[in-house]
């Protein structure tokens, strides 16, 4: 199946989405504290995707029950809300995305509650870090698997971690998961060729120890099989018809996190 490409107005009102997903995300974030319930977040962010004039996407996603995903510690992603409590010192994934006029956006990202432990800060950081390494090197004319490479290239630069194995990127627009899959992991210089239009969503998923997983008997959530910590962060970006990325889910469209990399944003969106 072909890569869907968007058009300049199509990708506006993707940076709407992606923006609905971050305030979404940022509202959340700033909820994240011992004592409240994985559903209290829930509600909060079904409420602000609501205001913002959007729907979710995750809701009825394959029956899942819920705005967002919260996955704790040795839970890596889809884990469901419920009345589960946060605890101090967990490690809390927030998985979000919601549709505006029919596009999607997908973005999440990992914290740990007080008291931080600091080698498994410094995993959050190797992940969110490597997820920016995946998207400086999916530029405009490179290789879909230059992604993949780049995110396991710079996770084991940086230490010992688990790269999950059995889930990664996607394409994003009409639908939340379309073609093509992104592998975290992998060598250069191999799939299609990445073009103006083209979206994807970049989401690298580590672990502290091994990177085998199982689901749980909730049939959604996925934890690390020796219950080791995990981390998960996730953009969604473009290419721009002008040949340069921009990322639809972060308020400045990426050009902080880009810079370094000597990558400018494209103006246009
Ligand atoms: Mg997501
Ligand atoms: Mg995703």
């Amino acid at each position: 199946m072909a890569i869907q490409i968007k058009s300049l107005d199509q990708l506006k009102i993707m940076r709407k989405a992606g923006l609905l997903v971050r305030s979404t995300l940022e509202l959340v974030r700033s909820q994240i504290k011992a004592g409240i319930t994985t559903s209290a977040l829930d509600a909060v962010a079904e409420a602000n995707i609501k205001r913002g004039g959007g729907t979710s996407n995750f809701k009825g996603y394959h029956g899942f029950p819920a705005t967002i995903c919260v996955s704790i510690n040795d839970e890596i992603v889809h884990g469901i809300p419920g009345e589960r409590m946060i605890m101090p010192g967990d490690v809390v994934s927030i998985d979000c995305g919601a549709i505006i006029n029919g596009w999607h956006g997908d973005a999440a990202f990992t914290m740990i509650v007080d008291p931080v432990d600091t080698a498994t800060q410094k995993m959050l950081d190797v992940c969110e870090e490597s997820m920016w390494h995946g998207i400086a090197a999916g530029v405009n004319g490179a290789r879909l698997s230059d992604i993949g490479h780049a995110i396991e290239k710079y996770v084991t630069s940086q230490g010992n971690y688990g790269i999950l194995r059995e889930y990664g990127g996607h394409g994003i627009g009409t639908a939340m998961h379309m073609e093509p899959h992104i592998l975290n992991y992998g060598k250069p210089g191999n799939g299609p060729k990445i073009e103006p239009g083209m979206v994807f969503a970049i989401e690298p998923m580590i672990a502290l120890g091994s990177e085998r997983t199982r689901v749980l008997s909730d049939n959604w959530t996925v934890a690390t099989v020796d219950q080791s910590r995990s981390s998960h962060f996730e953009n969604s970006y473009c290419i721009a018809p002008d040949g340069k990325p921009f990322v639809l889910t972060e308020e400045d469209g990426g050009a902080a996190r880009l810079a370094p990399f000597g990558i400018a944003i494209s103006p246009l969106i």
